[in-house]
């Protein structure tokens, strides 16, 4: 494990303690390092607001973890069947779907049928299910570390996803759209993620970052699932716009959902940058993110 003493984004070393996350985690059971319960912390930088949960995996147990990561998703089901199941949703109670519509409203899938979209953590290929209902004239592609995942969603979508985790130039040409659906979290360089996003993304294309937002630290219980160990990160609007303009992308739009399971994602759609540019930190952030926090009816619960 990593102790976090320096913020990933402006690498001050003043950090505002939020909680500490005791619950039994089962990810560290499925690496081996569970010893007795869990007591990670989760903090938010002075400096920038910035969320950071310490001490956090190394990248030898994230490539382990995400070899089997997912696998408790099946839930005794057959892959299979866990396709059918979240596949036939109708629309008003399918994420996937509203998803979907969100892209189609912010005018991301854009006139040219016929685009290519790429998925990364694709999971099981349900997200792109969807898109490929709506947008049958599109070709898919999708990257997902989990092997079950990967070979469940090539087949039912008899789509290119690899196996593997993703890095720039992995099929060779560029994507019209690239989304990345609560992945950003768990990557422990994100700003080097999302460049390597953008080299794959063509010059009119977009990219979609769905990742937890800070809400969640009003509404979910400090021993949610997503304050887990494969969750190194925290966002806010402020914090990913950050992120992403430093990845050379510029985001247009921007949304909080907040979905049928209480939790509150945040949604940025981007595209490629004309300039570069690094806006100054918000000193104050840090004081709204910790509001958040106090406002949890939840904490001292756990
Ligand atoms: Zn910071």
């Amino acid at each position: 494990m990593i102790e976090v003493d320096r913020c990933y984004c402006c690498q001050s070393s003043a950090f505002e303690f939020l909680f500490e996350q005791t619950a039994d985690d089962p990810y560290l059971h499925l690496i081996g390092k569970a010893e007795g319960p869990s007591a990670s912390k989760w903090m938010v930088c002075r400096g920038c607001g910035f969320v950071s949960q310490t001490p956090q995996l190394g990248p030898g147990d994230m490539d382990g973890l995400y070899r089997d990561y997912r696998l408790n998703e099946f839930r005794g089901e057959t892959p299979d069947a866990y396709f059918d199941r979240i596949s036939s949703y109708p629309p008003e109670e399918s994420e996937n779907f509203k998803k979907v519509e969100w892209l189609n409203k912010a005018g991301a899938v854009g006139a040219a049928d016929g685009g290519k979209i790429l998925d990364i953590g694709c999971g099981g290929g349900l997200l792109l299910h969807s898109f490929l209902r709506r947008h049958p004239d599109w070709i898919a592609h999708g990257v997902e570390p989990t092997p079950n995942f990967a070979e469940l969603a090539g087949r039912r979508l008899k789509s290119d996803v690899r196996s593997c985790s993703y890095e720039a130039g992995l099929f060779g040409h560029q994507f019209d759209l690239i989304s990345m659906v609560q992945v950003l979290e768990h990557v422990a360089d994100p700003v080097e993620f999302l460049r390597q996003a953008k080299s794959d993304l063509s010059a009119d294309g977009y990219l979609y970052v769905e990742v937890p937002d800070v809400h969640d630290f009003c509404d979910l219980a400090p021993t949610h699932d997503r304050f887990m160990a494969p969750h190194l990160w925290y966002f806010s609007e402020q914090s990913l716009g950050h992120l992403c303009r430093r990845a050379g992308l510029a985001p247009v739009r921007f949304d909080r959902e907040f979905t049928v399971r209480n939790r509150n994602n945040l949604q940025a759609l981007c595209r490629h940058a004309d300039t570069k540019v690094e806006p100054a930190w918000d000193t104050n952030h840090w004081q709204d993110v910790k509001s958040l926090f106090e406002l949890n009816e939840h904490a001292g619960a756990s």
